[in-house]
C-alpha cells in the first residue's frame, strides 16, 4: 500500500457537485481506501483571470493501484463528470485530478510526473494539503509547515464563504 495524494479542483457547471462526486468515485476505486479529506476551498484562478473561482480541496488515498492505473482512473473520472480537455492548462474546468504525491516515489514520464510540478508553489494544493497532513515532509526535504511560509494565501477562503 501506498499513500497517495491528490489534489482537487473544480470551477464550472456546479463544482461543489462535481467535487462530491469525484470524492464518491474517489471512494469506489478499486484496491484503494480513502483516508482523509480537507475542507473545501475558494480560490483566484491562475493565468486567465476572466473566469470563475475554484472549488479546491486535497485528498488522501491509501492504495495497490500502480501510478499509471490511478492516473487512467482518475482521468476516467474526470471525464465522467465532463471534462473537455483544451490547451489552456489555466483555463475552466468542470474537473481536474491531479496525482500530487505518491508515497516516496518521484516519476518523470511523459504522461506523468510526480511530485507534481507546480505543488509548492500552489497555495490552493499547500493549505489544503497541510490541514490533513500538517507533519507532511516533502520530497524537496523541507516540512510543509515551513513551505507554507513561502507561500502566501492569495486569497485563499473557505468555500462555503460565499453561495455557491
Ligand atoms: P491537466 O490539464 O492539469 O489535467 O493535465 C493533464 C495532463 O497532465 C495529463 O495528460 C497527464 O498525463 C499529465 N500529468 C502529468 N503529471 C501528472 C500528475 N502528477 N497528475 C495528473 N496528471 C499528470
Amino acid at each position: 500500500m501506498e499513500r497517495v495524494w491528490l489534489s482537487i479542483g473544480s470551477n464550472l457547471s456546479n463544482p461543489l457537485q462535481k467535487v462530491n462526486n469525484a470524492i464518491k468515485a474517489l471512494k469506489d476505486l478499486p484496491k484503494t481506501r480513502l483516508v482523509a479529506c480537507s475542507s473545501y476551498y475558494r480560490s483566484r484562478p491562475l493565468g486567465l483571470k476572466n473566469q470563475p473561482d475554484f472549488l479546491n480541496a486535497v485528498v488522501a488515498l491509501d492504495t495497490n493501484l500502480a501510478p499509471g492505473t490511478l492516473l487512467i482512473y482518475i482521468q476516467k473520472i474526470e471525464l465522467c463528470q465532463g471534462r473537455i480537455r483544451t490547451k489552456n492548462r489555466f483555463g475552466p474546468r468542470t474537473l481536474d485530478l491531479d496525482i500530487l504525491l505518491f508515497g516516496k516515489k518521484i516519476i518523470i514520464e511523459n504522461h506523468l510526473v510526480i511530485p507534481h510540478y507546480d505543488m509548492y508553489r500552489r497555495e490552493f494544493v499547500l493549505y489544503p494539503l497541510s490541514e490533513i497532513a500538517p507533519d507532511l515532509k516533502l520530497p524537496n526535504g523541507v516540512l510543509i509547515s515551513n513551505q507554507l511560509q513561502q507561500v502566501p494565501f492569495n486569497g485563499l477562503t473557505c468555500w462555503g464563504k460565499k453561495d455557491v
